[in-house]
């Protein structure tokens, strides 16, 4: 091979028998080898070469040719890389070459040559075999070196990756051990933690047993690790309850949450109200467990309760309030009282001591729990130093006593000591300086008292406080109203009888008044002529304003009872009676719809006459222009009577409505000034109020509020009205 290779450029001759390929030029050869045979044979037949001579020969040459032929042909059953088929090639071809060499050099010796084409098909067909075989040896060697070449850098390979994983596995292992330390650290840490809490934190199995807890549950329940060991979670609880934890844990299995509150029993047989949360885990084994935290809920209990208290002690406090508004039984407001303090405070007494001013006793005016027969009749002592009473007089602020036998600051009265109480509380009804009574409750255990509940006590007491004063401020106004009442009949009694008796000396100044003038009337000059003429006339005013002042005296007294009135009618009276004078003033009366109302007629006939004449009368120049209105105002109505004239100073407004006030002298307009006091007075017999909206020189407008007939009775009054 290196002989070829130096004889010939490499490059060029792989190349070569690369293009044409090296199991083709081998059965090439092989066929070239049989073909030259058979065509030799054929030829020295022909020529007569005696037929076992040329077979002999024919066979020497085919058969290595069939060697090369077959061994090209089967040359991929070898163990032969496909890639070596050009080594084989190229060591037939080397034989082959070599064997050619030989002919040819020994050809150049003077001695006999080998000449006979026979000779050289021979020997070359037996070179190139014997280089086929020499290439296939090469060959299966190459290859073998090529397989072990591949199979060392497979080996490499698997040991450079088997090295990675060593270093991998002792890196995870180094983390592992790194994990487990770290594992237990938290371990620890979480003990800790759980033991920290006061919460119970546990851990159930599916039969109830406690596989873990922290040392809370120890301590809250009183039972030892030992103990726990043996207890199912259904054995903290009270027997009744067991069923009900039992099921809410089978249901925590079932749901995956668990949401309890039970109250836990401890081992010297407390009860703690506890609430428990939980949820469904499973262990590293697959074994399902729930596990979670038991809070202590009597802290959230009591302030339920406290809250639920505040808020029945401000429901009594408003219901009494409502009640004290409601009724004038002040004897029924302390029972109900007594009683609701007692109920909400869970106290077995309760009760109200009335103080009579002066008095050294208070007395037991309403309570629920004493004995029968005290309450209205028992006293307690507002004065002696033993008493909780006098204690509590002696204070501006509400007493508390949690437990009467050690009490320093008194040690009874007797009726607290003959009914065995032991706490309370009690406080003043009214001012400190100046009470009414005291409210106080008390039960036979001994008790401490919140801040609340003192207030709320104080609070009741302020509500009977106020009912009392109220009822007593009531009363003085009643006894007020009666004495005004009596004194006004009294002053309307003495008008009557001055406006009466004055007139019977009124009447003889006038008749003989008139009897002067009739005997000497003659005899008198002039100026005795117009002082009598003043002396009548101030008679007949005198009489005016007697009779006035008499008419106002008897508004109350000789009035008639109250019934429907249509103000039609009444208008229709006036337009009448005021005949003369609405001709006289060119007056154009007007009126809206007008009302029925409920009154007496006589007065009200009085009232729009009055009303209806001084719009006239104080019309001023031209005619009278006098407008009578309605108006709805709920139960009442608002009937004006408006005027075009002359008006009224707003400084005037509310005295023209006093008795004989008047703005104007007789000369310009004639009146006594008792009308307008009389229409107030009659007005406020009917409930109504008067007065005058005005402007001086634009009119007045006189409004009077009265009393509307109910529907039913406008009917009717309408129906009489139209019959
Ligand atoms: P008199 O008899 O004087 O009219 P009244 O009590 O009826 O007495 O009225 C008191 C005074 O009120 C009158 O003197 C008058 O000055 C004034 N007055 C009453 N009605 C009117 C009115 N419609 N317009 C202007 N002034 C009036």
């Amino acid at each position: 091979m290196m002989t070829v290779g130096r004889m010939l450029p490499v490059v060029s001759w792989n190349r070569a028998i690369a293009v044409v390929g090296g199991r083709r030029i081998v059965i090439a050869l092989g066929v070239l080898y049989v073909a030259l045979a058979t065509g030799r044979a054929f030829v020295r037949i022909g020529a007569g070469t005696p037929l076992e001579n040329v077979l002999i020969i024919s066979l020497l040459i085919a058969g290595p040719g069939l060697v090369l032929l077959s061994v090209g042909y089967r040359l991929p059953t070898f163990d032969i890389d496909a890639e070596f088929y050009e080594t084989i090639a190229t060591w037939c071809l080397v034989g082959f070459g070599v064997m050619a060499s030989v002919l040819v050099v020994y050809s150049l010796q003077p001695g006999e040559v080998v000449d006979d084409a026979a000779t050289i098909l021979i020997l070359t067909a037996l070179a190139s075999v014997a280089g086929l075989a020499a290439g296939i040896h090469d060959g299966v060697a190459k290859t073998r070196t090529r397989e072990l070449e591949t199979r060392n850098r497979e080996l490499q390979f698997a040991q450079t990756e088997l090295e990675e994983t060593v270093d991998r596995l002792e890196e995870a292992n180094s983390q592992l051990a790194n994990s487990n330390e770290r594992l237990e650290h938290y371990q620890t840490y979480t003990d800790h933690v759980l033991n920290a809490i006061h919460d119970i934190f546990y851990v159930l199995e599916a039969d109830g047993t406690l596989q873990r807890w922290n040392e809370s549950l120890c301590a809250v329940t009183g039972y030892s690790d030992s103990d726990i060991e043996s207890m199912t979670a259904a054995a903290f609880v009270d027997a009744d309850d067991r069923e009900r934890v039992r099921n809410a844990i089978a249901d925590g299995f079932e749901t995956g949450s668990l949401q309890l509150e039970a109250a836990l029993q401890t081992s010297d047989g407390a009860s703690i109200p506890y609430e428990f949360a939980a949820s469904r885990l499973e262990t590293p084994d697959g074994e399902p467990v729930i596990a979670g935290i038991g809070r202590d809920i009597s802290g959230r209990r009591a302030r339920e309760r406290e809250l639920e208290q505040r808020a029945q002690q401000q429901q009594v406090v408003a219901d009494l309030g409502q009640l004290a508004l409601e009724t004038d039984d002040i004897d029924e407001l302390m029972r109900d009282a007594t009683r609701r303090v007692a109920a909400v405070l869970d106290n077995e007494y309760c009760k109200v001591l009335d103080l009579d001013e002066g008095s050294n006793d208070l007395l037991l005016r309403q309570g629920v729990g004493w004995d029968e027969g005290l309450v209205g009749n028992a006293t307690v002592s507002a004065v002696e130093t033993d008493s909780q009473a006098a204690y509590t007089l002696a204070n501006d602020h509400p007493i508390v006593v949690e437990d009467l036998t050690t009490e320093s600051r008194f040690s009874g009265p007797e009726l607290l000591r003959s009914h065995d109480v032991r706490s309370g509380i009690s406080t003043i009804i009214g001012p400190a300086d100046n009470p009414w009574g005291i409210l106080g409750t008390h039960d036979t255990d001994s008790k401490s008292f919140t801040d609340e509940d003192v207030t709320f006590v104080q609070s009741v007491a302020n509500v009977l406080a106020e009912a009392i004063e109220r009822q007593q401020y009531q009363a003085e106004l009643e006894a007020l109203i009666v004495d005004l009442e009596e004194s006004n009949e009294r002053l309307e009694q003495f008008a009557y009888a001055a406006s009466h008796d004055l007139q019977e000396p009124l009447r003889m100044v006038s008749s003989y008044l008139t009897l002067i003038e009739r005997r000497y009337g003659d005899e008198l000059d002039e100026d005795g002529h117009e002082f009598l003429a003043y002396a009548v006339d101030g008679a007949d005013r005198m009489r005016e304003m007697i009779e006035g002042l008499l008419e106002y005296s008897r508004v109350e007294t000789r009035g008639d009872p109250f019934e429907p009135v249509d103000l039609e009618a009444v208008l229709a009276d006036v337009r009448q009676n005021l005949q003369l004078k609405i001709e006289a003033h060119e007056t154009e009366i007007t009126t809206g719809e007008l009302p029925h109302v409920e009154g007496d007629a006589g007065q009200l006939r009085q009232v729009f006459q009055n009303l209806v004449s001084n719009a006239i009368e104080y019309s001023g120049e031209g005619p009278a222009r006098v407008h009578v209105s309605a108006e709805r105002n709920g139960t009442e109505w608002t009937v004006s009577v408006t005027d075009n004239g002359i008006g009224i100073e707003p400084a005037d407004q509310e005295r023209i409505f006093e008795v004989f006030q008047r703005l104007h002298s007789r000369e310009k307009y004639d009146g006594t000034g008792i009308g307008l006091a009389l229409c107030e007075r009659i007005i406020e017999r009917h409930g109504g109020e008067i007065w005058v909206d005005s402007e001086p020189g634009a009119g007045s407008t006189f409004s009077v509020t009265l009393p509307a007939v109910d529907e039913e009775l406008d009917d009717r009054a309408s129906g009489v009205q139209s019959a």
